[in-house]
């Protein structure tokens, strides 16, 4: 090393010149004098801090690396050293908290040892960034609080809330998200979410999400971590520019899931930009193989008390849509029985048409409730081959002509001369009558009912839409659509007959199929089911 003098008289320490070990080292080298001028700046200290030597070199440490809020104790730090005292750091291993030249600080561990040289003492430091053996640390105090939280939940919200909270106080990290798929996997909601002090979200705060969408959409729809490093740069997703906007550079996720159940994830964003991590993916993975256990205790204990719900309302639904078509039956053969003599022909076939019809509601009931159990039990068989979806949406339209002609409906067909899938021709007519009849029962005398089919050839999908004007569902009441014996109040009010079993049966049937099925959002009079299947087997 080399100690020079200025010009003028004042003894004044050069630049020097570390021995070439130190410009390869991993360790962090800088050297000051007792006024706190950079004297030297290894690589390594140019990526620690984000200053080059250049940069660097003759400007006051303390401006570079120590945070704002430090700098009363880092000065009179220095004028102890200067005093040819040990101050806090000198000859000993300490941690503290530096700052990065993009204004993030960061922990670091760092020891300072002293020279004489001509111009007067020189400090050496030697530091390194200890971010991740620091996390590694505090993330077992996270699982231990985490455990401990969920442990002592009263309910699932605030099991969610603990856990954000564990991440985002006991780990640093500014935002901490976690995300919960509903019952129909269409849409996850966050069910909590940790915001630093002094963090203003705007337009990052969203509340809902559909499966691929954002950082936890991605994570929940390919079942794998994701890391960005960088949000800026993550340019092609909304959300992450949202995030950038507030500041936030980094962003991790982890799935939520047990074993087969995918449930959400767990997604944490930080301040600066840091590449992928093992440990903490791992760390990150542990915790939220945790909390899926959890959740899924918890449906399981919400199942049965909803199970338990269930059969009353199965019992009401059996007692009144089984006796409402028995009594018809029962009724209407005593009184073929008592007036058949007397009876015209025309009026014997009406009664014989009451007797079918009923028949043929309870049968539709009796295949429904076979098909629930065939569900439940994971049996409701599917056998795809090469179909035509037009030639089946016709067959459904034609079987349905005379009760459309009953109701004076009008129905639109528009659908191309064939639409080929691979998929199983029974069941998808099970569905197309389901959706039909329900458009045909749901829409009162003289409306509308449109149904269009069509493929998306690059996307290999067939999109298939039933329409109609008829009494419409509120918004508020579709989330519970697809669940077993759900009426919604528009059609319980109108005393329509039904059982709320068609639409979770139809739906099992499309998604058998690797499809999906869902209302459109308009909200205008009426409704609109869309279908989308795929034209190929997965
Ligand atoms: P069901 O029609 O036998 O009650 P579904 O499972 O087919 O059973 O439908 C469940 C509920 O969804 C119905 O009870 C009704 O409230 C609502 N629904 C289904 N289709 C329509 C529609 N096209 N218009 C209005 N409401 C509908």
């Amino acid at each position: 090393m080399s100690a020079g003098s200025e010009p003028g008289g004042d003894v004044r320490l050069g630049l020097l010149e570390p021995p070439a070990m130190l410009a390869v080292a991993l360790e962090a080298y800088f050297a000051f004098d007792a006024s706190g001028r950079v004297l030297a700046w290894n690589p390594a200290a140019e990526t620690t801090f984000g200053y080059t030597r250049a940069q660097a070199c003759d400007r006051s440490i303390e401006e570079l690396i120590v945070p704002a809020d430090a700098r009363a104790g880092s000065r009179a730090e220095l004028a102890a050293l200067a005093r040819g005292e040990s101050g806090y750091a000198l000859g000993r291993r300490v941690h503290w908290v530096a700052a990065h030249a993009d204004g993030h600080t960061f922990p670091i561990e760092m020891t300072l040892a002293a020279t004489d040289e001509a111009g007067g003492r020189v400090f050496h430091a030697f530091a390194h960034d200890i971010t991740t053996a620091q996390r590694a640390s505090r993330f077992t105090a996270v699982e231990s609080a985490v455990a401990r939280g969920l442990a002592e939940a009263e309910s699932s919200a605030v099991a969610a809330a603990r856990v954000v909270e564990a991440l985002g106080v006991k780990m640093g990290w500014p935002v901490a998200e976690l995300w919960l798929a509903d019952d129909d996997r269409q849409l996850l909601s966050c069910a909590a979410r940790h915001v630093g002090p002094g963090r203003r979200l705007r337009d990052f705060a969203l509340n809902q999400l559909e499966p691929g969408v954002g950082l936890p959409g991605r994570v929940y729809a390919d079942g794998r971590a994701l890391w960005i490093p960088d949000l800026r740069a993550d340019t092609g997703s909304i959300r992450s520019r949202a995030a950038a906007r507030i500041g936030l550079r980094v962003a991790v996720g982890v799935p939520l899931c047990t074993g087969r159940h995918m449930l959400g994830a767990l997604c944490v964003y930080g301040d600066r930009a840091e590449d992928p991590e093992d440990t903490l993916l791992a760390l990150l993975n542990g915790l939220a193989a945790q909390v899926g256990q959890y959740v899924l205790r918890r449906r399981a204990e919400e199942l049965a008390i909803e199970l338990a719900h269930t059969k009353d309302e199965f019992l009401a639904m059996v007692t009144h849509e089984l006796r409402n078509p028995l009594s018809v039956i029962t009724g209407t053969a005593a009184l073929l029985d008592d007036e058949l003599d007397d009876l015209t022909r025309e009026e014997q076939r009406q009664y014989l048409q009451i007797l079918l019809r009923n028949a043929e509601r309870l049968s539709i009931m009796a295949d429904d409730l076979l098909d629930l159990a065939r569900l439940e039990s994971g049996h409701l068989a599917i056998t795809p081959a090469p179909t035509d979806l037009t030639a089946i949406i016709e067959q459904a339209v034609e079987a349905a002509a005379a009760t459309v002609e009953d109701k004076q409906l009008t129905v639109t067909v528009d659908l191309p001369e064939r639409l080929e899938l691979y998929a199983d021709g029974h069941r998808l007519r099970q569905v197309a009558d389901n959706l039909i009849g329900n458009a045909i029962k749901y829409t009162p005398a003289g409306g509308a009912i449109t149904i269009t089919a069509g493929a998306d050839g690059a996307a290999q999908m067939i999109t298939w839409t039933v329409a109609d004007t008829g009494i419409g569902i509120p918004a508020s009441e579709r989330p519970r659509l697809f669940r077993r014996f759900y009426r919604a109040s528009t059609a319980v009010d109108r005393r329509i007959p039904g059982t709320g079993l068609g639409l979770v049966i139809t739906r099992a049937i499309i998604e058998r199929h690797h499809g999906t099925i869902s209302l459109a959002d308009d909200q205008g009079p009426g409704t609109t089911f869309v279908v989308r299947l795929p034209i190929k087997p997965a």
